[in-house]
């Protein structure tokens, strides 16, 4: 039987999140596996924001993804040191955090914000099935949203 020591679910914060959460830390409760969080901010075009300054705003999202991954955090028992923001491109943030921490599975959304299309996987979903070096965890999102 698989059996996996560390399992890194990845969040966009989209609606599908309560259950692809709750699928993930459920596994790793039942494997005895450590549990951690990631959220990648993704960098902003560097043209538009001039006035207000692109690394201001990264930064205060960078705050906010914080607060909402401590939520969620809280909420699984999962410790500070054990949630991830990071900014950059989100599969090859996924990728590279999964391998510097040294998990063994990545469980992530079949869609999230950048939409659902009939039984194709997300562009990040794929991306990350493709170029992770470990195993690869995608819990269905069919349109059903659970609510916290
Ligand atoms: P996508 O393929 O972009 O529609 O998203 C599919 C799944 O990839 C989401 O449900 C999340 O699990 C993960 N994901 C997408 N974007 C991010 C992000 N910025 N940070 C962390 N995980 C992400």
């Amino acid at each position: 039987m698989l059996k996996y020591k560390h399992i890194l679910l990845a969040t966009d914060f989209s609606e599908g999140t309560v259950h692809v959460i709750n699928e993930a830390h459920a596994l790793a409760k039942q494997m005895g596996a450590k549990f951690s969080l990631l959220h990648v901010v993704e960098p902003l075009p560097g043209y538009g924001y001039a006035f207000i300054g692109s690394a201001e705003i990264e930064l205060q999202l960078i705050d906010e993804s914080k607060k909402q991954l401590a939520k969620l955090g809280k909420k699984h028992s999962v410790a500070k040191k054990n949630q991830f923001v990071e900014i950059g491109p989100p599969k090859a943030e996924i990728t590279r955090v999964a391998e510097e921490k040294g998990v063994d599975l990545i469980v992530v959304g079949s869609h999230g914000r950048h939409g659902f299309v009939e039984n194709l996987l997300g562009s990040t979903a794929n991306a990350v099935v493709h170029h992770a070096k470990c195993d690869v965890l995608t819990v269905k999102i069919n349109g059903v949203v659970e609510k916290e």
